[in-house]
């Protein structure tokens, strides 16, 4: 064993240790070994694939923040799993990481890996067409969904094959979020050019989660004069959103009417036979089978977010493997019942529904944004039994909500803890609401 190679994953991991939780830290982290270092490139061991890809999949950023704590940028992580699932011959698994930072492409978005169901098969052809004949298809391709099913997934799948396919193009995969936050460090620095440069000289540009420029016009502004450029000389614009274009911004809004051979499609929540098979298709890109028994259960109770889905079936597999249990219905209860919460069968979901239920709005009116008085009181209602009753955190209660801001959930838990105290037929209300969540 390499003495260096332990010592630098050690600091490594003494720095996570502080960031996250004890327990995720503890069933993913502490079975781990760095056990080679050469070239600036840290080999490290984990006990098999599934914890590899949740780890990518959860800890990509503070791995990320980590290695340029501690060791400034010269470091790359490497991770092998020491053994294969199932019972395939065993070959090494070894994948690089954190080493696309380019384009922050991740492979494991591919359309290969991508199931196709009634849910998400004319986002999924469009976004084929556009990877195929890159600004000629459809200029821009808008897509748009609820959180978890599958935009991220799409958006890269396109960048990968073309990176692929078409090696000379200049592919450019971004977060909105990430443009403001250059954009006013170009200013700062005075270095606009530099940026114009970098966003006008790509063939494809790529951007996640667009929604995240509601309400900054002036960043609007500079972006609609990017997608003007490069859409003035044939090149490919495709964005996400988490909700169709007329309803978040001027931006979206000028780039559809104004640019004929656009297209906007949305991607819905999949259902039950495509849950079943994206989740066999994650264990099988995994070399593990899970019994048909199994899919159905966990697909049946995890509905409406593709990524609560396979991080249920990973944690699921991580488990199995490491308390050596098969993989049963009931290994699957005690998962399900850890990620959501007491009593397994209250989710989110069910909270929502249940405020639905007695007030009487649908749930995109919930999430959305308008905020007449009554849909406001029922959208903070949900808000606060959330909070009190999974005690999610603020942002994750945030982003259930379409994407709303911390302080937002903040504000709503006090409003209600104050309500409930002065207002007796409001209460008498929550009260209702809570007796039904329980059954
Ligand atoms: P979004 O960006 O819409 O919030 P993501 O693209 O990040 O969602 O998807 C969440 C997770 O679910 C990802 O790990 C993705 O690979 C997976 N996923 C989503 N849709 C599909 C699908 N149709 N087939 C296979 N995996 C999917
Ligand atoms: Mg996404």
């Amino acid at each position: 064993m390499n003495e260096k190679a332990k010592n630098t994953w050690k600091n490594i991991l003494d720095y996570v240790e502080d960031k996250i939780n004890f327990q995720s830290f503890n069933t993913w982290f502490s079975s781990s070994q760095g056990v080679e270092l050469k070239d600036d490139v840290l080999l490290v061991e984990f006990p098999n694939g599934f914890f590899i890809d949740w780890i990518e999949e959860h800890y990509y950023n503070i791995l990320e923040e980590a290695v340029k704590e501690l060791n400034g940028n010269s470091l790359r992580l490497a991770f092998k799993a020491l053994k294969q699932q199932g019972d395939r011959p065993k070959k090494k698994k070894k994948r690089i990481i954190l080493s696309h930072h380019a384009t922050k492409l991740q492979e494991r978005y591919a359309f290969e890996n991508f199931v196709v169901g009634k849910n998400n098969e004319f986002a999924h052809a469009a976004a084929l067409a556009v990877a195929e004949a890159p600004g000629e298809a459809y200029n821009p391709l808008f897509m748009y969904g609820g959180v978890g099913l599958g935009k991220t997934h799409l958006l890269q799948a396109i960048g990968n094959f073309v990176h692929r396919q078409y090696k000379k193009l200049n592919v450019l995969y971004t977060q909105a979020e990430n443009i403001m936050t250059e954009l006013i460090e170009a200013i700062q620095k005075n270095q606009q050019m530099e940026y114009k440069k970098k966003y006008r000289t790509k063939d494809i540009l790529l951007i996640d989660d667009i929604q995240f420029l509601y309400g900054k016009e002036r960043l609007q502004e500079e972006v609609f004069h990017t997608f003007n450029y490069l859409y003035s000389q044939g090149k490919q614009i495709v964005i996400t959103s988490d909700r169709p274009p007329k309803e978040i911004l001027t931006l979206a809004e000028r780039l559809i009417s104004r640019f004929q051979g656009g297209l906007v499609v949305d991607l819905q929540a999949p259902d039950l036979e495509t849950r079943i098979a994206i989740l066999q298709k994650k264990a099988e890109s995994d070399n593990v089978k899970i019994p048909s028994n199994v899919a159905y259960y966990i697909a049946s109770r995890v509905k409406s977010n593709i990524r609560e889905l396979e991080g249920c079936l990973i944690r699921l597999l991580a488990l199995s493997s490491l308390s050596g249990q098969e993989v049963t219905e009931q290994l699957a209860e005690e998962v399900l019942k850890d990620l959501f919460g007491p009593g397994c069968k209250v989710t989110r979901n069910v909270i929502l529904k249940k405020v639905i239920e007695e007030f009487g709005f649908s749930e995109v009116e919930l999430k959305g944004r308008k905020r007449t008085q009554k849909l406001a009181l029922a959208r903070q209602t949900s808000m606060y039994l959330i909070r009190i009753i999974l005690n999610l955190s603020l942002a994750e209660i945030g982003e259930f909500f379409g994407g709303k801001d911390h302080s937002t959930v903040i504000h709503a838990v006090e409003k209600i803890t104050n309500l409930k105290k002065t207002d007796i037929e409001y209460f008498q209300k929550l009260e209702r609401i809570i007796n039904r969540i329980n059954g």
